[in-house]
C-alpha cells in the first residue's frame, strides 16, 4: 500500500516511444509528479494534457525527479544520452528500462557509480498495454537499498521482482525467460505441424499440449536439484533413452514431409552429451554442453 510520501515521489522519464509513453502514463495515474523528456518532443503531448511537465533538456528532466527511468531504443541510445546527463545524476536513483545484455547493465552500472547516482537494471516483461496493470512484470536488480525506497512508484507499473544486487541479473533473467518462451512454443508448433498431417487441428492439440507442459514443469525442481548437486543420475530415463526416441521423431518427421530440423537439433545436442559420456545419466546432464561454446572454451560461473 502506498503512503502519502510515496505517492509524491516526483518521476522523470527519458524516452517517450511506445513504451516511454506508457511508463509515463502510468506513473501520472498513480499520482507522482511527473516529467518526461523526449529527442522528438512532439511525442509528448498527449502526457502534457494529462498533467505532465515537458521539460527542455535531457538534463532539466533528470534534475527535476528524484526516481529518474530511462527506456529509450537500445544501449547504444542509452549511451548517447550519458554525456547530457552526467552532471545532474547525484543522489539520483536512476533505472534503466531500455532491453539490453547484462554485461551492458554492469558496464552502464559502472558508469552511473562514478556519477552518485545510484542504478537500478530494468527488464520489462510486458507489452505497453499491459503497464499500470496487473498484467505486467517488471525485473529490476542493483542494490537493494536504490529499489526498496522506489518500490512503491515502481509498483505503479505493474508487478516489480527484485531479483539481487547484480545488475546483469534483470537481463539475465529476462533471456532465461525468453529461452523458456521460445522452446515452449516451438513445441507447441512442432507438435501441431505433425498432428495436422493428420487432419488434428492445433485447436485440439491444444488441450493435450497444456496437459504437457503441465507434467514437464512437476519435473523442474527435482532437475534443479540435480543441477545444483552437479550429479545426475537417471531416476526417470538416461539420455540414451531420449536419444533412440529422438531419433524416432526425426524419422516420423521425415516420413510424414515435415521440417525435421528441430528434432535434429535436439537430437545433436543430445548426441554431444552422449560422447562426452553422459549417455548413463538423467537429462539434467545436458546442462553440461549448455554450459560451454560449441568451440569447447569454458566460462567460469560466478560464485553467487
Ligand atoms: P520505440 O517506440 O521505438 O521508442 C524508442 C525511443 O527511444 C523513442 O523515444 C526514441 O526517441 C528514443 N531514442 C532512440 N534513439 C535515441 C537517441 N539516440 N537519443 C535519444 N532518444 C533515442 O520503442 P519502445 O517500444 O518504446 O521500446 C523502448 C525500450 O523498451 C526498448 O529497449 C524495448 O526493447 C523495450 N521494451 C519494449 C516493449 C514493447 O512491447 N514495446 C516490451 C518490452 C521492452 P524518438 O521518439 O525521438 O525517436
Amino acid at each position: 500500500m502506498r503512503n502519502r510520501e510515496e505517492s509524491r515521489t516526483p518521476v522523470t522519464v527519458i524516452g517517450l516511444g511506445l513504451m516511454g509513453q506508457a511508463l509515463a502514463g502510468a506513473f501520472l495515474r498513480a499520482g507522482h509528479p511527473t516529467t518526461v523528456w523526449n529527442r522528438t518532443a512532439a511525442k509528448a503531448g498527449r502526457l502534457v494534457a494529462e498533467g505532465a511537465e515537458l521539460a527542455e533538456s535531457v538534463a532539466d528532466a533528470v534534475a527535476a525527479g528524484s526516481l529518474v527511468v530511462i527506456c529509450v531504443t537500445d544501449h547504444d541510445a542509452v549511451h548517447r544520452l550519458r554525456a547530457s546527463i552526467a552532471d545532474v545524476l547525484d543522489g539520483r536513483v536512476l533505472v534503466n528500462l531500455t532491453t539490453g545484455t547484462s554485461q551492458e547493465a554492469r558496464e552502464t552500472a559502472e558508469w552511473a557509480a562514478g556519477r552518485g547516482a545510484a542504478y537500478l537494471a530494468g527488464s520489462i516483461m510486458a507489452t505497453p498495454q499491459g503497464i499500470g496493470t496487473a498484467e505486467s512484470l517488471i525485473l529490476y536488480s542493483g542494490p537493494r537499498s536504490a529499489f526498496e525506497p522506489h518500490e512503491a512508484p515502481l509498483r505503479s507499473l505493474g508487478d516489480a521482482m527484485f531479483l539481487g544486487a547484480d545488475h546483469g541479473l534483470s537481463a539475465l533473467y529476462s533471456a532465461a525467460g525468453a529461452s523458456l518462451m521460445w522452446s515452449i512454443l516451438n513445441g507447441f508448433l512442432y507438435g501441431a505441424a505433425l498432428l495436422g498431417t493428420a487432419g488434428v487441428d492445433a485447436s485440439t492439440f491444444d488441450p493435450f499440449a497444456r496437459q504437457n507442459i503441465a507434467i514437464v514443469a512437476g519435473w523442474l525442481s527435482g532437475y534443479a536439484q540435480q543441477i545444483d548437486d552437479g550429479a545426475y543420475q537417471a531416476a526417470d530415463a538416461t539420455i540414451g533413452t531420449h536419444v533412440a526416441a529422438m531419433d524416432l521423431l526425426v524419422h516420423e518427421s521425415e516420413a510424414l514431409g515435415v521440417n525435421a530440423e528441430l528434432p535434429k537439433l535436439v537430437k545433436a545436442l543430445a548426441d554431444r552429451a552422449v560422447t562426452e559420456g553422459h549417455g548413463g545419466d538423467g537429462y539434467a546432464a545436458l546442462i553440461e554442453v549448455f554450459r560451454r561454446p560449441l568451440d569447447g572454451v569454458s566460462r567460469s560461473v560466478p560464485d553467487s
